[in-house]
């Protein structure tokens, strides 16, 4: 049984792991020219907080060792899944089965697409290596969007020594996890750092200069950088999944199983949609790796497939004593707003609920009962 996994992320490497040791020989493909590596260290890596040798999932005699074939620098351009053959570097193999593990791509914004050398999206080892190269004390970062990576980018930019501004469209930090309150508590803690923060909004252009980021926001204001950071967002890589006539809207459609329409293929992480949502989540990705091969090698065997059950997975963020963590709704108009013990000028716990129903929970400095809370929102979501 031979099965070829296309994508090299947590889910693919998971999913390799798995499938190997049920006795499958597999390879691995990966469009990246690097060891796999933990995708969410890529902030400390593009800041000078880590090496890439640092932060790989497995060091490479590990692939060697396990019998799994990695192959790096191989996109895999082509996937016939009537025959299920692959295709990448010129060479076509054939499979028994195949997993799509593609995972997601930054959103660009039209002005990052221009390709300045001064605007990066944050997604992979390669946009980190640009970006650390234009890092230095002193220098300016601007980081465009006010997300969770956004803020960590900031944080992260601030202790390499740089100047940081955050520009945020919405009227608050964090708007997909936050409430208002929250929000607030969140803004003070960057500026009392000497974050400067912009909301509410947008950037209309950037000037193409190598050198510096010149950036013009929609209310005609100005700022300039020697890096423009964007951070606005993820969507699934399906662009392999289309060409293989695969269904995807906001990812591949899979089913609880983690198969998608063509018998032999499953798929995994964030490249896949179920029950109409698509995730970012590094644990879902590689339980959903796990899964995904765990029933790869069930269906050819003959054997009964492992239901996948989706879970809503909490944002946990820590950085020396800065710390955020939220599950569930922001809260809003028609959701009452609970501030629970503890709440300071710049601690903040707050629980969101509807008709008595915990649907979220936040808190910024403080992580005192959060999993018990986040237990109940769970089920309240259930
Ligand atoms: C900067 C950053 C910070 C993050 N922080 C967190 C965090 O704190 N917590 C958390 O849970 N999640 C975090 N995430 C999200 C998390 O990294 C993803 O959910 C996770 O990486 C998904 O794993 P995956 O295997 O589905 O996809 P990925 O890890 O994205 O891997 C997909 C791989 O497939 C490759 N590929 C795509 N097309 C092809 C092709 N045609 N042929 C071969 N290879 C292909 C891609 O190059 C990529 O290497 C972060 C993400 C980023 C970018």
């Amino acid at each position: 049984m031979h099965i070829g996994i296309i994508g090299a992320g947590h889910a693919g490497v998971e999913a390799a792991r798995v499938a190997r040791e049920a006795g499958a020989a597999v390879t691995l493909f990966s469009a990246e020219d690097v060891l796999p590596y933990y995708r969410p260290r890529l902030v400390a890596l593009a800041f000078g907080h880590a090496e890439l040798s640092g932060i790989q999932l497995r060091p490479a005699d590990w692939y060697t060792a396990q019998g799994i074939e990695l192959r790096l620098n191989a996109p895999v351009t082509a996937l016939d899944l009537t025959n299920r053959t692959v295709e990448a570097g010129g060479v076509t193999q054939r499979f028994d089965g195949v997993i799509v593990a593609t995972g997601a791509l930054p959103v660009l914004p039209p002005f990052a697409r221009e390709g300045s050398p001064a605007v990066w999206p944050l997604w992979n080892a390669e946009h980190a290596r640009r970006i650390r190269s234009r890092v230095r004390p002193g220098g300016q970062v601007v980081v465009v969007g006010g997300g969770i990576l956004g803020i960590e980018s900031a944080l992260r930019g601030l202790d390499a020594g740089m100047e940081v501004t955050i520009v945020e469209l919405m009227d608050r930090l964090m708007p997909a996890q936050f409430g208002a309150r929250a929000s607030v508590v969140l803004l003070r803690r960057l500026q009392d750092r000497h974050i400067h923060v912009i909301l509410g909004h947008g950037v209309k252009a950037v000037s193409a200069d190598p050198q510096t980021a010149r950036l013009t926001l929609d209310d005609g204001h100005t700022l300039e950088a020697e890096l423009c950071l964007v951070s606005v967002g993820s969507r699934p890589d399906t662009s392999l999944a289309l060409l293989a006539g695969l269904d995807a809207g906001r990812g591949i459609v899979t089913d609880h199983f983690l198969q998608t329409r063509f018998a032999g293929c499953f798929a995994a992480g964030d490249a896949i949609q179920l029950e109409g949502l698509a995730r970012c989540s590094m644990k879902e990705a590689t339980t959903q790796g796990k899964v995904a091969a765990t029933n790869l090698v069930a269906f050819l065997e003959g054997r009964s497939l492992q239901f996948y059950q989706a879970e809503t997975s909490p944002l946990s963020f820590r950085a020396k004593d800065f710390e955020i963590y939220s599950i569930g709704h922001p809260g809003g108009v028609g959701y009452e707003d609970h501030l629970l013990d503890g709440s300071t000028e710049s601690v903040i716990r707050t629980l969101v609920m509807k008709d008595g129903i915990p649907l979220g929970v936040q808190m910024i400095g403080s992580r005192e009962g959060f999993d018990e809370y986040a237990a109940a929102v769970k089920r309240g979501h259930a």
